[in-house]
This record gives C-alpha cells, structure tokens and sequence, in this order.
C-alpha cells in the first residue's frame, strides 16, 4: 500500500508533471517574475472560474482578508462578527487592523457561523460579518446577505478551504463561494484544494470601485508607479505560483470530486456507528470537503489519534484550541464570551486524511482502523 498521508502532494504532482513543469520553465525562459503572462492568465481564468467580474490575486490568503478590511475602511474599534471556530488567520487580521473581533457560535453540524447567533451580536459599531466556509462547505449565505442588506453591513466571505463549492438559495439560483459577499478571500496554500508550489491568495469582488482599492492596496497604494495614494501592502502571487496555478485550475473540478469520492467512502463505512458523526451537508450545499471531519461521542480522542499513528495512519485535530481562547486576544477581555457549540467541537472534532489521492485500499485500511478501535 501507498503510504498514507494527511495530504499526497507528490502523487497529485506526479500526474501533471509534464505541464507543471513546463509552465514554471516557461516562466524562468521569460524571466518575468513578478507580474507575469501567467499571473495576467490565471486571473482571469479563475474569474471565469468562478463566474466574477473582479480577481485581485496576493501573496496568501491571510493578505486576501487584511486587504479586503482595509479595502472597506473599517477602522479601530468597529465590530466585526466572525465565527471563533476556525482557522486563526480569519480573526488575527482583524486584531492587527484594531477591528474588534465579535465571536459567535457556530451550527453543531455544518460548523458554520451561526445566523441567529449574528443578530443577536449587532450593536451600532457592527460593520462587518465574516463568516468562513469551514472544512469545504458554505456557510448560510442566504440569510447571512439578508441579515447584511437589513442592517448595512459588508460581508467578507474567507473561502480558503471551499474553493469550486456552491449554495443553492430558496429561489434555485446556484452560486459559487466567495462571490456573493462585498469580497471573497482564498488561498492557494499548497494543501488547499486549489493549492500552489508555494503562498498564495486572491480577493474577488464585483464591485469595481473595491477592486480598484483593493489593487491599489496590494500594490503600495499606488495605481500611477511612484504616486501612493493610500497607505498599502505589498502583497503579489509570484509568476511562479500563478503558473502552477494555472495549469491546476483547470483540475479543480475533478480535484474536488475526488475528495467528495473518499469522503463518501469514509461516511459510508462509518453510517451506523454510535460512536461517530460524519458530516452533514447542507440541502442546496456541494461541499468540496479541504477536511474530513468527524464528530466523536464517547471515543478517547488522543487514544484514537496514537493508535491510529501506531498503523501510519496520520489524524488531526481541526482545531484544537478556538480563537476567543488564543492568549492573542487577551487584550479584548473576553471571559464574557459564551460559545457552548464552539468548544463542545472543540472536544470532539477530529479530521481524517482528506486529498485527491487516496485509493481504495487506503480508505479501507483507514476506516477499518478507526472502527477496529472505536468497536473494540
Ligand atoms: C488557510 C486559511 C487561511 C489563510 O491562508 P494563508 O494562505 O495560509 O495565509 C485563512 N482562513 C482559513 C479558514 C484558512 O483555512
């Protein structure tokens, strides 16, 4: 059997190293490094991609959403409500904007930011909703955009881990992530589902006016070389990583299917356990599945881990601590913050090997393991 890992970079290269290969050559023969051809394409092949007028691409996906922030205007002390529940990036950006951060709880079973929990955490100094599409699947952008329209608010989407997902709305329409709030945010991280040889991020919007600021951010502030205008960032997707990129995008769908393929193969062999709760997707939801996440009940879950690890089987645990309980955020004085469905996940949430390589005789040595413990 093929080694297991978490993520199978190599074998997913080895498929497409022809073309990987040529398009980084290419690149160097060029030598156009910065701002390249291939930056220029794979731009506008991700905005036909994903079917939206404006793609800003940046260094990584936690530039995406500092940018996308200072692109708005929040400035200090204005609340934004975002999820706790999720990778720290989300949240950090906005401690290093001096956004104040308003935690909400998440839905036990889509993980996703709770839309109840989001009126009721709006005051006078919300500004902003940031909800994340956690493990792959969207969050309630329905209600979420309602909620905004009603109150005033902007929406900044973190799609780093549902690239090429959708949302059905009550009216049939089908739209991908990240292209329904003021701005999408993602990332190309190599174990991302569109991921590079390397950082990378983009910003998406359809509004021109924010492109255009958001651009000019990235860029030092400047729209005219040598003439700033804001205060920026330099923050680029190298010609490098756009020309992996470019060559992966074109994969993304099948990419994606694969993951949906192992996950369904997992949920399967797991269906009738008492001890394990595979994931539920939301009716109208294609989630693309960056993680596969279990929820176990009664199950020693470092117990399972080393055992697990005995067999070269790799788990982890996403994530172990949540970000209102990160010494970072000490400086707010959070103990008020109650967020009872965020750390029951946190107890109990515990993530599978989940990439585009698995075959069948790993998924079944991996489920058989886990079962073997967990009946035994
Ligand atoms: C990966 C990730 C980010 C940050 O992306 P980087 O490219 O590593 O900066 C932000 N939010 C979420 C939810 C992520 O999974």
């Amino acid at each position: 059997m093929v080694p297991i890992q978490m993520v199978d970079l190599k074998r997913q290269y080895l498929k497409i190293k022809a073309e990987i290969d040529k398009a980084v050559v290419d690149v160097m023969d060029n030598t156009s490094f910065i701002n390249g051809l291939a930056v220029t394409n794979f731009t506008s092949k991700l905005s036909a991609y994903l079917g939206i007028e404006h793609v800003i691409p940046c260094a990584n996906g936690t530039d995406a959403l500092q940018i996308a922030m200072m692109a708005l205007d929040l400035q200090p002390g204005d609340e934004v409500i975002t999820p706790s529940f999720t990778y720290i990036a989300t949240t950090e950006v906005m401690a290093l904007l001096r956004l104040k951060p308003v935690f909400v709880d998440v839905d036990p079973n889509s993980f996703n930011i709770n839309t109840d929990a989001i009126r009721k955490a709006i005051t006078n100094k919300t500004k902003a909703i940031v909800p994340v599409h956690l493990y792959g699947q969207s969050a309630n952008m329905e209600e979420i955009m309602h909620i905004a329209n009603e109150f005033g608010l902007y929406v900044i989407e973190d799609n780093a881990q549902a690239i090429g997902a959708s949302i059905t709305f009550s009216d049939g329409s089908v739209h991908k992530t990240g292209t329904l709030g003021h701005f999408g945010c993602t990332s190309f991280f190599p174990s991302k589902n569109l991921g590079a040889f390397g950082d990378g991020g983009a910003i998406f919007t359809r509004d021109a006016a924010l492109a255009e600021k958001a651009k000019m951010i990235a860029n030092h502030g400047q729209s005219k070389r040598y003439y700033h205008d804001l205060v920026g960032c330099n923050s680029r997707l190298d010609s490098m990583q756009a020309a992996v990129l470019n060559v992966k995008i074109d994969h993304l769908d099948e990419y994606n299917e694969a993951r949906q393929l192992a996950a369904a193969y997992y949920s399967n062999a797991f269906a009738e356990n008492r001890h394990i709760q595979t994931p539920t997707i939301a009716k109208g939801n294609t989630h693309v599945f960056h993680q596969y996440t279990l929820k176990l009940d009664g199950v020693d879950r470092n117990e399972l881990v080393n055992y697990l690890g005995e067999q070269k089987i790799p788990a982890m645990i996403y994530y172990p601590v949540p970000a209102h309980r990160q010494k970072m955020f000490s400086f707010l004085n959070l103990p008020e913050v109650n967020l009872p469905v965020t750390d029951w996940l946190t107890e109990r949430v515990f993530s599978l090997p989940m990439h585009t390589e698995l075959d069948q005789e790993q998924l079944e040595f991996i489920t058989t393991h886990v079962l073997n413990f967990i009946n035994k």
